[in-house]
């Protein structure tokens, strides 16, 4: 499979009815008996988490609890849409509880930008939060129990291929290798030994981190200091087709999952 060729300088695929698929994902949540949660309302646009909890389990403290993001950058189509599709199949494990925030980002989808309508990069935007979406995100975080990991859905313009960041600094067994072993099945896999700067193998970037010494704190550093101790970053490429990139995180998210 190759490369589209498209984006020079940045995202330049397809583009999204953010409306229809919020629409969408609402009716998904809705068919299969999550419930819905606004965490913020901007004009018409509602920022909804969507919760499922396991009905079968006898102990609910036993489930596993996983939190799902999508769509903090509003030029990563695929991110949202990959949430869509697997609400929409609606196959979970049955001891998972979810918590799926499909969008983060609603008004720099219809923007078609990074950004929020402020210009703020909310994905650095999470130590000292100047947007109301990321003040609003983490008021809703903060009343939640603790997650087992997260994974936070995202794409990059300019990779050759899928990868992902890897947290766990408690050394629990791993879920990278696992995921783009799946991945690779739908998608092609980045093996560029340096990926955005950083030191990365077989599509796994496992970065060094002290989020003490940077100031612009991703949604992934807040989640690994105050909510898990393991979690995954997704990044599809989006210059290879949409259906590709967005089958990519599903078989991602599943993997994880399974
Ligand atoms: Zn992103």
């Amino acid at each position: 499979m190759q490369k589209l060729g498209k984006n020079h300088g940045g995202y330049h695929g397809e583009t999204i009815d953010l409306r229809a698929v919020l629409r969408d994902l609402k009716i998904a949540a809705q068919a299969h008996g999550w419930t819905t949660e606004i965490f913020l309302e901007h004009g018409e646009l509602k920022f909804p988490v969507f919760h499922h909890a396991p009905s079968a389990l006898r102990n609910p403290q036993s489930a596993v609890r996983i939190y799902i993001s999508a769509g903090i950058h509003g030029d990563e189509p695929a991110a949202p849409l990959a949430a869509l599709k697997l609400l929409q199949e609606n196959r979970w494990p049955a001891g998972a509880e979810i918590c799926l925030l499909p969008c983060l980002n609603p008004v720099g989808f219809q923007l078609n930008r990074r950004e929020n309508a402020d210009g703020i990069d909310l994905n650095r935007d999470y130590r000292n939060p100047q947007a109301a979406e990321t003040r609003a995100h983490i008021a809703w975080l903060e009343r939640q129990p603790q997650f087992n990991f997260y994974l936070c859905l995202h794409e990059d313009w300019e990779s050759h291929g899928f990868y992902l960041y890897e947290q766990n600094p408690d050394g629990k067994i791993s879920l990278a290798e696992k995921i783009i072993e799946a991945v690779k099945q739908v998608c092609p896999v980045d093996l560029s030994e340096n990926i955005e700067g950083r030191p990365a193998h077989g599509g796994i970037i496992r970065p060094i981190l002290n989020p003490l010494e940077r100031p612009d704190w991703p949604e992934a550093f807040y989640l690994i200091t105050q909510k898990a101790r393991q979690g995954y970053t997704l990044e599809a490429p989006s210059d290879f087709p949409l259906p590709t990139r967005v089958n990519a995180l599903v078989a991602a998210v599943r993997a994880a999952l399974d």
